[in-house]
C-alpha cells in the first residue's frame, strides 16, 4: 500500500487574493472543474472576507456552492473571524480554515488585534462551527510560523504553545504556514516533529510559499516529520504582498510530481493537471505561472502511483 498524500489547491483563495485582476466567477468554476477532473480532491475555494476588502473573492458563496456539488471533493473556505464563520455556516460549508499569526506584529497589521485576542476569537468560532445541526470542521492556520516580515525570527516555543492552545480550543486540524517564505528545511522538520507530537492525534498540515526557492525542500522536511497534508497552488499562483514579483505558493504540479515520484499516492493525473494551467493563463495573461514540470514535462516512462480515482 502506498502512502496517501492530501494536496489542497489554494490558488483560488491565496493566489487570486494577491492578484488585482478579478477573475470572473465562471472562470473560477471552470478552473475548479478542470482540477477536479484531474483528480484534485482538496480545495480551499475562497475566503469569507468582506467583499469591500477583497473584491477578487466577492463571489465566495457562488463558487463554494458550486464546489459543494462535486462528489468527493473536500471543500473548505478561509475565514478571518466569526462573521466569516457565520457566512460559511449559512452556506453549509463542511470545513473552514481560520487564520491567526504567531507573530504578534503580523497579527496586528493583518487583523488589527494581538494574537491572544485572535485565539480568544478562535474559541468562539469553534463553538459556532461545532454547534447547530450541521457542524463544520474548523482548522486553524498559524501564519508566520517560520518567520515574519515585521518581527523577523519567530520563537519555536511560541509556535508550539499556540498550537497546543488551538488544539485545546477544539480545532479539528492545524496548518503551520510559512506565510512569507522564510522557512528552511531544518527548522521546518524540527517544528513539525514537535507540534505533531504535541497535538497528536490532531492532523497538522503544511502551507508553504516558495518565495526564496526552498518550497519543495520544505515540503520534504515536513513530510519526513510526519506531515501528510500540503497546500499548493496551480502554477504557484499568489505572490507575497511584501515582495512584489516574488514567487507565490509552492507549485501544485511540482509538489504532486515530487510525491508521485517518491511512490506516494496523490490521486492526481499530472498530465491533466498541467493542462489546467491553460484555463488560468487565458484568464490572467499578465500573471506569470511557475513550475518545472510544466516546462520540462514528465520523465520518460514515468509511472504515477495511481490514476485519478473517481
Ligand atoms: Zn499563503
Amino acid at each position: 500500500m502506498s502512502e496517501k498524500i492530501a494536496l489542497r489547491e489554494v490558488g483560488m483563495r491565496d493566489g487570486l487574493q494577491s492578484i488585482a485582476t478579478v477573475m470572473p466567477t465562471e472562470t473560477k468554476i471552470a478552473w475548479l472543474d478542470a482540477e477536479y477532473a484531474a483528480g484534485v480532491r482538496y480545495v480551499e475555494v475562497s475566503s469569507f472576507v468582506p467583499p469591500k476588502l477583497l473584491p477578487q473573492l466577492a463571489d465566495a458563496e457562488a463558487v463554494i456552492a458550486h464546489a459543494m456539488t462535486l462528489k468527493g471533493l473536500h471543500v473548505s473556505a478561509l475565514i478571518p473571524n466569526s462573521r466569516g464563520a457565520e457566512r460559511g455556516i449559512a452556506l453549509g460549508v463542511p470545513e473552514m480554515n481560520y487564520v491567526l499569526s504567531v507573530s504578534n506584529g503580523h497579527n496586528l497589521s493583518n487583523v488589527r488585534r494581538p494574537t491572544a485576542e485572535s485565539i480568544e476569537d478562535f474559541r468562539r468560532v469553534v463553538q459556532l462551527c461545532h454547534s447547530g445541526d450541521k457542524p463544520a470542521r474548523i482548522n486553524c492556520g498559524l501564519a508566520t510560523s517560520f518567520g515574519c516580515t515585521i518581527e523577523g525570527d519567530v520563537d519555536e516555543d511560541r509556535v508550539r504553545r499556540i498550537a497546543s492552545e488551538i488544539a485545546a480550543a477544539g480545532a479539528d486540524g492545524i496548518i503551520l504556514a510559512d506565510t512569507v517564505g522564510y522557512g528552511q528545511p531544518a527548522a521546518i522538520e524540527r517544528v513539525f516533529r514537535k507540534v505533531i507530537a504535541d497535538v497528536a492525534p490532531l492532523p497538522v498540515a503544511a502551507h508553504f510559499h516558495d518565495t526564496r526557492g526552498l518550497g519543495l525542500a520544505n515540503v520534504l522536511a515536513a513530510y519526513n516529520a510526519g506531515c501528510r497534508e500540503f497546500d499548493a497552488s496551480l502554477g504557484g499562483l499568489g505572490g507575497c504582498p511584501y515582495a512584489p514579483g516574488a514567487t507565490g505558493n509552492i507549485v501544485m504540479e511540482d509538489t504532486a510530481f515530487l510525491f508521485e515520484a517518491m511512490g506516494c499516492e496523490t490521486g492526481i493525473d499530472l498530465d491533466r493537471l498541467v493542462e489546467v494551467r491553460a484555463v488560468v493563463a487565458r484568464a490572467l495573461p499578465e500573471v506569470a505561472l511557475h513550475g518545472a514540470i510544466a516546462k520540462a514535462g514528465l520523465p520518460r516512462n514515468f509511472h504515477p502511483v495511481a490514476q485519478a480515482a473517481e
